[in-house]
């Protein structure tokens, strides 16, 4: 080989050589795999399924006057369907994101490790020109680019015998790297489709919510309607008046069995949200329909949306948590003897029947399920039995009536 010839060569190897390569810090994360994901996707698919049936019933009722209270309670069910969509699609969203992270991670780890590579294949060229090793140089001096020079390496691999492993760990670097790059792309597209779908869920589910105020909203204006579904209601809730007595003297039985306290005083209860807004009161009230009065079991209190947890007014043990026409998602808790407090009207409930709550521990957060034409929380206190003022004891409020 001239000497001109190998000095060129040698100038595009040095130069191939020190091309500089990224390197960065590679830290495994502790591992989100895709099939986390896709366990979520199952969850969301079969929450589809459901929406899909409930949306069945819904074609069902939505012209059936007689049975507005089933239908309320089926928009109820929607509504909680789509905001369990609405978790797991954030969930989803959150485990992309960390997948993609540790993917950007594992990238940067194989990229360094392909820039050690490169350089040991370098060294190895500098050896063999120092060695004189180079008579099949002038194969590879017309490459035009690294890959390029690869591909001619193949051609002449019997010669470089030595260096093929060296060479085939590049490439499967490489084929890694392209590979991780790749995966990447789709986590990110997946990510923004996860994003879109949250958006138009979102959307959806205030849509939900409007139609299942309006709907309450429609039957207080319908003066049959209202007072017959009123008196649903009246039943129902001395239905479980009387269960909720008899479940909390039973509790307080099982307590003085067991030799523990079965009641404490009467009072001591605090506020169960934020809002000092009452905005209808304990007893007896006009509907604002002719005919249609109603007695009210508590105190609404407004200044509330669908976020807002609701928390133990006193300590107690929880004896009733369960969703009806009326109240929709509702929680008792008893705090001795004929003593207890009710919190109604729910988004969801975050305990269950028998669990021992604090004061102040959150039992779930505010909605507008059962009849209720808005967010707002139905607060009842029931002492020795007997529904009470809850005014009585929650001092400061705000009169909104
Ligand atoms: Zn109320």
């Amino acid at each position: 080989m001239q000497n001109r010839t190998r000095r060129c060569l040698a100038i595009a190897l040095a130069l191939l050589c020190t091309i500089s390569l990224l390197s960065a810090n590679a830290t495994m994360a502790a591992g989100v795999t895709q099939a986390d994901i896709d366990e979520l996707k199952d969850d969301a698919s079969s929450l589809s399924q459901q929406q899909k049936e409930l949306e069945a019933q819904l074609e069902d009722l939505k012209d059936d006057k007689s049975r507005a209270l089933e239908h309320k309670s089926v928009l109820d069910q929607q509504i909680a369907n789509t905001s369990a969509r609405i978790s797991n699609v954030e969930a989803q969203i959150a485990n992309y994101d960390a997948l993609i992270t540790q993917t950007e991670q594992e990238l940067a780890q194989a990229e360094e490790q392909e820039a050690e590579q490169y350089e040991l294949f370098c060294s190895r060229v500098r050896r063999m020109e120092k060695q004189g090793e180079v008579s099949y140089w002038s194969v590879l001096f017309n490459a035009t680019s690294f890959t390029d020079l690869l591909s001619r390496l193949d051609i002449i691999n019997e010669i470089m015998d030595a260096d093929q492993r060296v060479i085939d760990d590049l490439q499967a670097l490489q084929e890694e790297i392209r590979d991780k790059k790749a995966s990447l792309e789709d986590s990110r597209a997946a990510s923004e489709e996860a994003r879109s779908q949250l958006v138009s869920q979102k959307e959806e589910l205030n849509t939900q919510r409007a139609a299942a105020d309006a709907l309450v909203k429609e039957i207080q204006a319908n003066e049959s309607e209202y007072q017959s579904t009123l008196d649903a209601l009246a039943a129902e809730e001395e239905a479980v008046q009387e269960e909720i007595v008899r479940l909390s003297r039973e509790l307080a039985a099982q307590q003085a069995a067991q030799g523990l306290p079965s009641g404490s005083a009467a009072g001591g209860y605090i506020w169960p949200v934020s809002s000092r807004r009452i905005t209808s009161r304990f007893g007896n009230r006009n509907t604002g329909i002719a005919g249609a009065s109603t007695n009210h079991t508590g105190v609404d209190i407004g200044g509330v949306g669908y976020t807002t947890p609701v928390q133990a007014a006193k300590a107690g043990t929880v004896i009733v948590s369960q969703q009806s026409s009326g109240y929709g998602n509702y929680v008792v808790v008893s705090h001795g003897s004929g003593n207890t407090t009710l919190y109604a009207h729910m988004s969801s409930r975050s305990v269950s029947g028998g669990d021992y709550v604090n004061q102040g521990d959150v039992l779930g957060i505010t909605g507008s399920t059962g009849i209720s034409s808005g967010p707002h929380l139905h607060f009842e206190i029931t002492e020795n039995g007997q529904r009470i003022d809850p005014l009585t004891y929650l001092t400061g409020y705000i009169q909104a009536w």
